[in-house]
């Protein structure tokens, strides 16, 4: 199989969102006094119940980005029996701390220069479009990356084929040329493969069955260089 353009998806894919997110709800859990009365872990957990939940109303259209940026912070702190009126306030410092935690999922960044000096690449990623870009720019994948396609500039989620179309258009070949890097099975190897993507699933687990839809399974970014041939 010969590749022509190589697509990532940026979130725990490239970056390690989840470690960030934990270490983010950490931090505010320190930072206000209100949330002595639950644990750091109880927070994490509530607030993985409740985002969840909410970026699924949020991909079938049924709450919109300010809803859902507003609730997942509202309704934690409801479930958790707290002040949910500080929302706003826990929302935003949220992201700040967020942020300070931004980085590479090991082994990601040597695989992705050596792929950019052979391959054309871009990054299709769900998530917000201002936080988004702000990931492209701190880590400076404008440069390397000649497409970056937010499916919230799209207006349809991952794995609606709308998305794949865009970034397939962008790209210039045709999508059976193209490889997909990414970590959701859901939104990157069923929407990929759907839309006649060959998707390389970043993946700890998955049953047997699962591995099947994909046509690369790695939890090494040394074996998609081997793939690649980089
Ligand atoms: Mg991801």
């Amino acid at each position: 199989m010969s590749y022509e353009f190589i697509y990532f998806d940026l979130d725990d894919t490239l970056l390690d969102h989840k470690s960030a997110e934990a270490a983010g709800l950490k931090d505010i859990h320190a930072h206000f006094d209100f949330f002595d009365e639950v644990s750091a872990e109880k927070l994490i957990n509530v607030y993985h119940q409740v985002n969840s939940r909410q970026w699924s109303l949020y991909s079938q259209a049924k709450v919109s980005r300010e809803e859902l940026q507003r609730n997942r912070f509202e309704l934690t702190l409801k479930e958790l029996g707290l002040n949910s009126a500080r929302y706003e306030e826990v929302g935003n410092q949220y992201m700040q701390f967020y942020r300070n935690h931004w980085q590479w999922i090991d082994g990601a960044k040597e695989a992705f220069y050596k792929i950019v000096e052979k391959y054309p690449v871009g990054i299709l990623t769900n998530g917000f479009a201002e936080t988004q870009r702000k990931k492209f720019e701190a880590f400076d994948l404008y440069h390397s990356a000649e497409t970056t396609v937010i499916s919230e500039e799209v207006g349809v989620l991952k794995p609606h084929p709308d998305v794949f179309n865009h970034a397939t258009e962008l790209a210039g070949v045709d999508s059976d040329n193209i490889l997909y890097v990414g970590d959701s099975f859901g939104s990157d190897v069923i929407g990929g493969t759907k839309f006649g993507w060959n998707v390389a699933w970043f993946t700890e687990n998955g049953e047997p069955e699962k591995h099947e839809k994909a046509h690369f399974v790695f939890n090494d970014f040394i074996k998609l260089k081997n793939l690649l041939k980089v």
